[in-house]
């Protein structure tokens, strides 16, 4: 092959290579032995908000102006051995796992390619997690402590006055319930959020699951004094949704409904059709939300008031299960409040 022929060859290799660097979903830079920037893909040039033009042939330490990047690019084309780091790039916000490895041809030592793969969203989530678990304990910590100092009370001698003793016996019983609550809550979420459990999609008729769902609600309803009106001019309402799952649905919109109402309060429940999907709402006389608590209501445990929600019973965990069972049902859902006027909480589903 002549000169020109060989020239050109390195150029199609030099493209084919670039080709490839780019093509990859990773950041990816190669330096030569004399530090300087031979190659850069585009997803790391953005990361970095460098223009891809202006950096080919600069020296890398006077583009990435980062020490620990450029002290790990320098150990490694001194060393000529890989390196390897976890870093969060300031200007993006982002986490990246950087790593180093050197090149050679043969004997000869060409320089290093470098490799970020973006780990921020694996970082968010493994914070998320922590988060929650934190959350767990402190909620399951909490009950326990008052049960736990009922039971030493008692051992301590209340248990000989009668009244005492109920009084603690009470405090053990509601205690020891909010746990069982709890748990069985977080076993549901789970269950959701896996989406191990396939849902049956059928033919529902809505009310009908409603007035069954209000019925085992009677006693807190009457202890409220608390008035449900089901407003379903279409009979039978129907709906295409999985039964268990929206039986807890409704259960949790309208124990909420009453646990936020005030007493002698009203829950309004209205079904609609509106195009492909049917439409329920669940409009309450409650207390209400704060506007700018309506965006975290759904998020694991975030409660407007916590001590009235422990109060009520509640674990702070209902909405976060409703709202993965609407959306596994391809559905939505809405809220619209006012302080101390009431809430509408409004489903979508699919129509059948
Ligand atoms: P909790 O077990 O605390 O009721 P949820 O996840 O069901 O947990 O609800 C989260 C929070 O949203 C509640 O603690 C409460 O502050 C608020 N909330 C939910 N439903 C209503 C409602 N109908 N009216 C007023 N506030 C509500």
């Amino acid at each position: 092959m002549d000169f020109q022929g060989k020239l050109r060859f390195a150029d199609e290799e030099k493209e084919r290579g670039m080709a490839v660097i780019e093509s990859m979903v990773e950041g990816v830079v190669v330096i030569d032995s004399d530090q300087k920037i031979l190659l850069i893909n585009s997803v790391l040039s953005q990361a970095f908000d460098l223009k891809r033009n202006e950096i080919q042939g600069r020296l890398f330490w006077e583009v990435f102006r980062d020490p620990r990047l450029n002290e790990m690019i320098e150990k490694s084309l001194k060393s000529r051995l890989p390196a390897g780091l976890e870093h969060s790039i300031l200007l993006s916000n982002s986490v990246f796992q950087i790593q180093v490895s050197p090149v050679f041809k043969g004997e000869e030592f060409l320089g290093v390619t470098a490799v970020f793969h973006d780990v921020t969203k694996l970082k968010e989530l493994e914070r998320l997690r922590s988060d929650f678990v934190a959350n767990v304990s402190h909620e399951l910590k909490t009950p326990l402590t008052s049960i736990i100092g009922s039971i030493e009370t008692l051992k301590e001698g209340a248990a000989e006055n009668p009244r005492d003793r109920a009084r603690f016996l009470d405090v053990i019983d509601e205690h020891s319930k909010n746990l069982r609550h709890l748990i069985e809550d977080l076993l549901l979420l789970s269950k959701v959020e896996s989406g191990r459990e396939n849902l049956r999609r059928e033919k529902l008729d809505a009310e009908k699951i409603l007035k069954k769902v209000i019925g085992t609600l009677d006693l807190d309803l009457n202890s409220k004094k608390i008035k449900v009106n089901l407003d379903f001019p279409e009979k039978p309402f129907l709906i295409l949704a999985d039964a268990k799952s929206i039986e807890q649905v409704f259960l949790n919109l309208i124990g909420n409904a009453i646990k936020y109402n005030e007493p002698g309060g009203k829950i309004t429940v209205r079904g609609f059709y509106e195009a492909d999907s049917a439409k329920i709402e669940f409009e309450d006389t409650g207390i209400g939300i704060p506007e700018s608590d309506i965006p975290r209501i759904f998020e694991r445990f975030y409660r407007v008031d916590k001590s009235r929600s422990r109060e009520s019973g509640g674990t702070g965990l209902g909405l976060a299960i409703v709202k993965h069972i609407i959306e596994r049902h391809s559905g939505q859902i809405h809220v619209k409040s006012h302080p101390q006027q009431g809430s509408t909480f409004t489903i979508t589903l699919p129509r059948h």
